[in-house]
């Protein structure tokens, strides 16, 4: 059994063939999936696809990339987390890449959302791109490590890698493990501590290979799983399991 750690199935593509992603799930033996809210805006829909599906939870938070969408604060993450199947606060952290210019908003959003998720004891659900120096220096300046959380899509060094498990966080791995040129990122695959790994498909994009370029859907996390079984000689299924333990831990706090 696998487990996708981050997807978006309200997004447009993929809420309109709800039959079809649960019928690959089945079939590929993808237990969960945990739908990921970018805008506050949308986060209605994340929570109804949690409050419909028992196998469907939800996070809430606003991505580093929406810029003109609604502000949120900690007082309101943190009632809107309040919900039995609302399992994470994010996804937030930093993208320089998408955005350039003046970025302290997103950095002072992403402050409010660690505060949020040590407010209510929910783990953080990080995107990191080009900013890696600042996102590590803000989870330390506002002890992101007293509520957890995963690095999703990790793309980064193994350095940031070890320095983001230090402060007690996971790494998660998306379908870009299974790419050609991602040689280094394999290499941090292969290497960090099976009990700190999640997986994921962070659909609708990334499609893993053999599907890459498609539109991506949570049945395919059991590619991602396959390429990492392959770099750690494991099977699939010991991966499934390590990740499904794991995932649980974090974000069922059990
Ligand atoms: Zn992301
Ligand atoms: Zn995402």
């Amino acid at each position: 059994m696998f487990i996708d750690s981050h997807c978006h199935l309200n997004f447009p593509d993929l809420a309109g063939k709800l039959p079809e992603v649960f019928d690959l799930m089945a079939s590929n033996r993808v237990s969960h999936a945990l739908c990921i809210s970018v805008e506050l805006e949308k986060f209605p829909e994340v929570r109804a696809l949690a409050e419909a599906h028992s196998n469907l939870y939800a996070s809430v938070g606003v991505h580093p990339d929406h810029r003109d969408c609604i502000e949120p604060t900690v007082d309101e993450l943190v009632a809107l987390a309040d919900h039995p199947k609302v399992v994470a606060i994010g996804e937030t952290g930093l993208d320089y890449f998408r955005l350039t210019g003046d970025l302290e908003w997103q950095r002072e959003r992403f402050r409010t959302h660690i505060r949020a998720a040590r407010s209510c004891n929910k783990p953080l659900v990080i995107h990191t791109r080009a900013a890696a120096d600042d996102t590590l220096r803000i989870m330390r300046e506002e002890r992101a490590g007293e509520a957890g959380g995963v690095m999703h899509c990790f793309t980064e060094s193994l350095a940031v890698a070890e320095a983001a498990i230090e402060q007690g966080f996971y790494i998660s791995f998306s379908g870009i493990v299974t790419f050609k040129n991602a040689v280094a990122l394999r290499e941090v695959a292969a290497t960090i501590p099976l009990e700190r790994m999640l997986i994921e498909t962070d659909a609708p994009y990334l499609a893993p290979v053999p599907h890459r370029g498609r539109l991506n859907q949570p049945g395919f996390v059991k590619h991602v799983a396959e390429e990492i079984a392959r770099l750690r000689g494991m099977t699939p299924e010991a991966v499934g399991e390590a990740t499904t333990e794991n995932f649980f831990r974090l974000f069922a706090r059990t």
